[in-house]
């Protein structure tokens, strides 16, 4: 057959696909931004990140992804050699630990095996172990394995400290309920290209008045990402902002807002839910130890060459899926359901891996993780 046509379709966690009505309001002119028309943008899209971060304190914007917003966390709260407890059970607990690194705390860094969930005693214990501790660092969705952490339980934990407890929600925000004011996160850190279904380029991050008091008494190097300038332009920017993202932003807000952070959360757990039930049928184990809402990771059948397998999928059928980090190169798939995302993404998604599994010599039935998920969704009424 001749060469066919391939579309594109993104399935990893982040970036996410962006649906058109944001790209387009990337197009619009640009404007000043020192005007009250940019500021109205501006206060719009703040509003919306107010709402879905489930707070009443400011939000910043940062012209960065969302390892700016994490640096941002660390630089304003921790000064060389103050003493910190990071949580590293995959790729992004692992960055916690070398930021701290890099801003010189004193860390007590739990180490878990990659997939695992931490358990809120092992905050505890290592709390009281330093009750002096300046800041914990958590992670609400681990995207290098898919597991959820759980940061209801170990806020309650850290409320009793003196410690300020920093969530990176970067993939989970908008998918994995979260309620930063009312569960007590005092600062919470993500990036636009996830559930914000926008490209990439915008950092969020909010801090609690127990969070800021520390900010204002930090002592550390630090001057693009000094949360205090912020704080004082608010809810202007100190610099120029990433104007034509921010029109962006204010889109992606109204959208996600139609949908209620409750809807999102439903209706990310119902995607998950969908392709956990496929992958059963498909006779696949899971590889997470608490699952989540973000992605479904897989462990590759012994006789399918996983790395092979992925870059197939993304450079000859359009699918594109995140393969295993670092130790995990090969051993597992990452499935995103996450963002801009319906029943028929996951069913495409879905359809994708049987067929590309079975080329890979994997021994599976052709539509029985299809069936499955669609029975989930009929079942749902969706
Ligand atoms: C994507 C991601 C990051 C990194 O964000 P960048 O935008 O690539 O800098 C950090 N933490 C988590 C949990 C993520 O999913």
């Amino acid at each position: 057959m001749a060469k066919m046509i391939r579309k594109n379709y993104l399935m990893a966690p982040g970036p996410t696909p962006v649906p058109t009505d944001i790209l387009l309001e990337g197009a619009k002119d640009t404007i000043h931004h020192r005007t009250p028309q940019y500021l109205e943008i501006q206060k719009k899209a703040i509003d919306g990140c107010q709402y879905l971060f489930q707070t009443k304190q400011p939000v910043y914007i940062l012209s960065s992804s969302g390892s700016g917003a994490m640096e941002a966390a660390v630089a304003n709260l921790i000064n060389p050699g103050d003493k910190a407890i990071s949580v590293n059970s995959g790729k992004f607990g692992e960055r916690w630990g070398d930021l701290c690194r890099a801003f010189e705390a004193d860390l007590d860094e739990i180490k878990l095996e990659w997939g695992s969930m931490v358990k809120p005693e092992q905050i505890k214990e290592a709390l009281e172990k330093n009750p002096d501790t300046k800041a914990v660092f958590t992670t609400l969705s681990e995207t290098s394995t898919g597991t959820i952490h759980p940061i209801k339980e170990i806020a309650e934990i850290v409320k009793d400290y003196e410690a300020i407890l920093v969530v990176d929600a970067i993939s989970g925000l908008l998918a994995q309920p979260l309620k930063m004011d009312e569960w007590g996160i005092d600062v919470v850190v993500t990036g636009v290209q996830k559930g914000f279904m926008m490209p990439p380029g915008i950092g969020l991050i909010s801090a609690s008045e127990k969070a800021m008091k520390v900010i204002n008494e930090n002592k550390n190097n630090k001057y693009y990402f000094d949360l205090k300038a912020y704080a004082k332009k608010y809810p202007d920017s100190p610099w120029t902002p990433p104007i034509n993202l921010v029109y962006q932003l204010a889109k992606s807000v109204e959208l996600l807002q139609e949908e209620t952070i409750e809807g999102l959360w439903e209706r990310h757990e119902l995607m998950a839910k969908a392709t956990r039930k496929a992958m059963e049928a498909m006779g696949l184990e899971l590889f997470a130890e608490n699952p989540g809402n973000v992605l479904t990771s897989i462990k590759v059948p012994e006789v399918v060459d996983g790395k092979k397998i992925v870059s197939f999928l993304r450079d000859n059928w359009g699918v594109t899926f995140a393969g295993g980090q670092e130790h995990l190169k090969g051993k597992i798939i990452r499935i995103a359901h996450l963002g801009y995302m319906s029943q028929f993404d996951v069913i495409i998604g879905i359809s994708a891996l049987e067929m590309g599994l079975k080329k890979f010599g994997y021994d599976l039935e052709l539509g029985s993780g299809v069936k499955a998920a669609e029975e989930v969704f009929i079942k749902a009424g969706v």
